[in-house]
């Protein structure tokens, strides 16, 4: 399909006539709504998004009650959502834009993708929604409908694929409606051009996409390389009397900075063997496992875990000096913010 204002058109009409896909955030005027909720929905999806946006609305319902907000809070609000480095970057941003720029949103792309945190889609996103500029978002669900629309067999994953794809997305968008489209093309990847069995029947480019009239859907897009992801192994301690146990607050540039954690060991394999002897070593002083938890498994885009939880016994808990331990009274557990598998951990084992 040639003609860019055919195709911002026929998507235009499914939108007004077709697509009733209600979120709390469309239609929204304030900027930090809108932003969250990007923010929120970047490597999630809209079910699982949903709960956390509509929590942090309640807790933070401007941009200044979110400055001011605690970064414990922010993170234990944050808990399970993953990609935790989403969530400092969001409270950063935020103290920033109520302090720095006397909370006066940016508006437009060029100052909205400076802010921290904010890339090229989330700008294009704001600026759009909000301030009405012309700048196209581009992600998965608009790679997927322009590689299958217009039979695009570049890999996507490259430099070249990048910039094929940004400049088409940024000549396809309307002048007139920029918000409503960007919205659109969200939706239409979302809910027609989906990755598995896309809803071509109903579809208003069935009869111009080259993926559909070639037999190419399952080809496109295509993309170069394949993700190997890192195997992690992790063995959490759980170090506890009737009423204390100890946990840490991650730091450092590795995953889950800002939340809390039970002391671990970790390995690129399995440990098989004398694992009382390299928790007495890792502790400092002698202690055996009273028994072990059921494994866990998560699997991150990067990174593939494998956990499992040892209860310690004979552990002298005012003589653990781990770096950045804490004992914590049980029943303030609930006060920190985990990473999903601690936390899962934790409530399965009634310690939250
Ligand atoms: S015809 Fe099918 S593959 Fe092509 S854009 Fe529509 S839903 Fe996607």
């Amino acid at each position: 399909m040639k003609n860019s204002t055919r195709f911002s058109t026929l998507l235009l009409d499914w939108n007004r006539n077709s697509n009733d896909r209600q979120m709390p955030w469309k239609g929204e005027r304030d900027p930090y709504l809108v932003w969250l909720s990007e923010i929120i929905l970047q490597q999630t999806r809209v079910e699982q998004g949903l709960p956390y946006f509509l929590r942090f609305k309640e807790a933070y319902p401007t941009l200044h009650d979110l400055a001011d907000a605690p970064e414990d809070d922010v993170m234990r609000l944050w808990q399970g959502l993953g990609y935790y480095s989403r969530a400092r970057n969001l409270h950063h941003t935020a103290k920033h834009i109520a302090y720095e720029l006397k909370g006066e949103f940016p508006s437009t792309y060029h100052d909205i993708v400076k802010l921290k945190g904010i890339g090229p889609y989330t700008a294009a996103a704001i600026s759009s929604f909000i301030f009405g500029e012309r700048q196209a978002v581009v992600d998965g669900n608009v790679i997927r409908v322009l590689a299958r629309v217009y039979g695009i067999e570049l890999p996507f994953d490259t430099t070249d694929g990048r910039k094929h794809f940004s400049h088409l997305a940024q000549e396809l968008i309307s002048a007139e409606h920029p918000g409503e489209y960007n919205q659109a093309i969200m939706d239409f990847g979302a809910t027609v051009c989906t990755p598995l069995n896309p809803k071509c029947e109903e579809c208003p480019f069935s009869k111009v996409c080259v993926a559909y009239q070639k037999n190419l859907i399952s080809e496109l897009p295509v993309k170069s390389k394949k993700i190997v992801k890192k195997e992690r192994y992790f063995y959490y301690l759980v170090l506890k009397n009737d009423k204390e146990i100890i946990i840490s607050k991650r730091s450092g540039d590795d995953i889950w900075k800002g939340l809390y954690i039970l002391p671990y060991i970790e390995s690129d394999k399995p440990i098989r063997k004398n694992i009382a002897q390299r928790l007495s070593e890792y502790l400092g002083q002698k202690v055996s496992v009273a028994g072990y938890s059921k494994p866990y498994s998560q699997q991150l885009t990067h990174q593939s875990h494998q956990s499992v939880f040892i209860f310690v016994e004979g552990v002298d808990l005012q003589n653990v000096h781990i770096d950045g331990a804490m004992r914590v009274p049980l029943d303030k557990l609930s006060t920190f913010g985990f990473p999903k598998t601690v936390y899962l951990f934790l409530v399965e084992n009634s310690l939250l």
